[in-house]
């Protein structure tokens, strides 16, 4: 079965070419052709818009940055439910606001086109080695039969539930993410406000029950001033955005995820939107005028 691909950023370039490399026939389609050439020189075609992939594939993964960008390939002029036939199956892999994934969900099926959201954690290196989480919502017979299609791209692939479970999955993931981020940033500056360095700080309580995969990615990043992304500030600006939409649609207080958005918005403001996600570091720095090194 011929798989369409439309997005191929710094995620959907890596994983498509995953799905080249297992033997699967692609249609790709991105508005920047340097990836699109890179792909078809893999053995991939070239799809000239949304529609031409829609037309050529009866499944169809969406890499996009966000809610509008999905919105417009799946339901816009020439999209994925004006051109593609029922029986088509859109697996939506961006990170959206489930609130949008159910409403596109709910148009398409009414042309008879599937959808599952699938959003992945794990960044450009784990889409590299094909080691990505995947969270999937939609019907749990469809969720089967791509599995092993997904599992080419991924080192677990879950099951969550229904249409819009897969984006809830990978919004808990964010706001789980930036809280911790958060406090290790607060806990270093006033670590090294105490005068106490942090380093030998970090490796006292790594293996108690404060340390986590977020305290060993990042706290060697902070005390090495490395802000290289990553996960980029806007990014998780967008996330956490579609959570609060998301938990307010809802009446589910999220006050630490309004709290953390605010910080982000104060790094943002100060220009380090494009630094990784462990530049909240400087927020905490500028309020209690010390810089966290080795
Ligand atoms: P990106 O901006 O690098 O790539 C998005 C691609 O979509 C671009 O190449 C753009 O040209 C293309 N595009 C946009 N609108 C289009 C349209 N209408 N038709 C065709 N192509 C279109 O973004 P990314 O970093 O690859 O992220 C994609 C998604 O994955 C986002 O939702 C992001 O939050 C999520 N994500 C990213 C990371 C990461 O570390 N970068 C990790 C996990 C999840």
């Amino acid at each position: 079965m011929k798989i369409g691909f439309i997005g191929l950023g710094i995620m959907g370039k890596p994983m498509s070419k995953n799905l080249v490399k297992a033997g699967h026939e692609l249609v790709v389609f991105d508005f920047n052709p340097a990836p699109v050439k890179e792909l078809v020189e893999m053995g991939a075609t070239a799809g000239t818009c949304t529609a031409d992939v829609a037309k050529q594939c009866k499944v169809i993964i969406t890499m996009l940055p966000n809610s509008p960008h999905v919105r417009s390939v799946a339901l816009g002029e020439g999209g994925i439910a004006a051109t593609a036939e029922p029986g088509t199956v859109l697996i939506d892999m961006s990170s959206i606001d489930p609130v949008e994934s159910k409403a596109i969900g709910k148009a398409l099926a009414e042309k008879g086109i599937d959808m599952l959201d699938a959003p992945v954690s794990g960044g450009e290196p784990k889409a590299i080695d094909g080691t990505l989480s995947v969270m999937v919502g939609g019907k749990k017979e469809t969720f089967d039969k791509f599995y092993d299609m997904l599992m080419v791209m991924a080192g677990s692939v879950v099951y969550v539930g229904e249409l819009g479970s897969g984006n809830v999955a990978k919004l808990a993931n964010q706001i789980i993410v930036a809280s911790n981020i958060a406090a290790l940033a607060e806990a270093l500056t006033f670590a090294t406000k105490a005068g106490t360095d942090p380093n030998l700080v970090y490796q006292a309580i790594r293996g108690g029950l404060a340390g986590s995969t977020v305290m060993d990615a990042k706290a060697p990043m902070m005390m090495d001033r490395n802000f290289k992304p990553g996960f980029r500030i806007e990014l998780h600006i967008k996330d956490l955005n579609n959570a609060l939409n998301a938990a307010h649609a809802i009446s589910s207080p999220v006050p630490i995820t309004a709290q953390m958005m605010e910080i982000l918005q104060a790094v943002k403001a100060d220009g380090h939107e494009k630094e990784d996600h462990s530049g909240m570091l400087h927020y905490y720095e500028k309020l209690a005028g010390v810089e966290v090194k080795r």
